[in-house]
């Protein structure tokens, strides 16, 4: 039987935070209940949100929170020859093709790319995936269950490759997903509607599809996501079982009683024989600090 393996990637734009610890725990949990892998993946790609030292600091706060990872840390910035063996796939394909629309034209028309405007050219066009019309696409989520998009109208044609040069979230994701064969994709849901392009994009790829999980987001009395670059606190990591045990609550779970003397490792132990995926909220979960 395959090995289940999952993975924890976040984006080096500041320290973890409640909302990233989440989704690092929710991963961890569904990879080890069944003895699978747990990997790590640093996600910058987007050169211009990145911040100095942040991944560094993310891998440090993880290690003092008890996770342990399995395989080598990967960093999208040094897969470079991957994403592009990618985009020429799918360039050859006839499934992408060059754009020299501006961003503000495509918002003049709606936001939603289905064709390009005729006589425009630029220095540096962006690559797109070309969405075919009626593109329904269906998944089912381990915590939303059934899940639908009609990527052409919700979405559009998509960017893979950035005016600037820079890889786009969904080809990189994908590429990587399927290179590290990952089994268990386990995030945020604020990556829910993001997900049928992913999909759209492994059968492009001849990928396999993971399962996937999307795990209620942490937000403000306002309702917005609190993300590692808003104001959000970072997560002390002199003192990790609190956090923890937040988190183990926002994802649904029964109260446990853990000794105060216990290391994150030993919680993260007793934790994994007691997590029970069908305890996960869908709903978002109001962070009040
Ligand atoms: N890098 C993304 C983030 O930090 C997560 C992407 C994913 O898990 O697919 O929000």
């Amino acid at each position: 039987m395959q090995t289940r393996r999952g993975r924890f990637a976040p984006s080096p734009t500041g320290p973890l935070h409640p909302g990233s610890l989440l989704a690092a725990l929710g991963s961890w949990l569904f990879a080890h209940r069944g003895g699978g892998e747990w990997w790590l993946r640093i996600e910058d790609v987007d050169r211009i949100r990145e911040v100095p030292g942040a991944a560094g600091e993310q891998l440090a706060t993880l290690t003092a929170f008890g996770f342990v990872h399995d395989g080598p840390v990967a960093r999208q910035s040094d897969r470079d020859a991957l994403y592009a063996e990618a985009l020429d796939c799918l360039l050859a394909a006839g499934h992408a093709f060059e754009c020299h629309c501006s961003r503000s034209a495509v918002e003049a028309q709606g936001g939603i790319h289905r064709a390009c405007i005729p006589g425009l050219r630029r220095s540096d066009p962006s690559i797109r995936l070309r969405v075919p019309d009626g593109c329904l696409v269906e998944f089912d989520d381990l915590v939303h269950g059934r899940c639908s998009q009609r990527v052409d109208l919700d979405v559009g044609d998509f960017v893979l490759r950035r005016a600037d040069g820079c890889w786009a979230y969904q080809l990189a994701v994908v590429v990587d997903d399927g290179a590290q064969s990952m089994t268990d994709v386990v995030r945020g849901a604020d990556l829910l509607d993001s997900t049928p392009r992913q999909v759209l994009l492994q059968r492009l790829l001849d990928l396999p599809t993971p399962d996937y999980a999307h795990l209620p987001l942490l937000v403000d009395a306002h309702g917005h996501k609190l993300s590692k670059s808003t104001s959000a606190h970072p997560v002390d990591r002199g003192d990790p079982l609190p956090a923890l045990h937040a988190a183990w609550l926002q994802l649904g779970q029964e109260k446990f009683a853990a000794s105060p003397q216990a290391t994150s490792q030993e919680w993260l132990h007793d934790a994994v024989a007691r997590f029970d995926p069908a305890r996960i909220p869908r709903v978002p979960h109001m962070e009040l600090s």
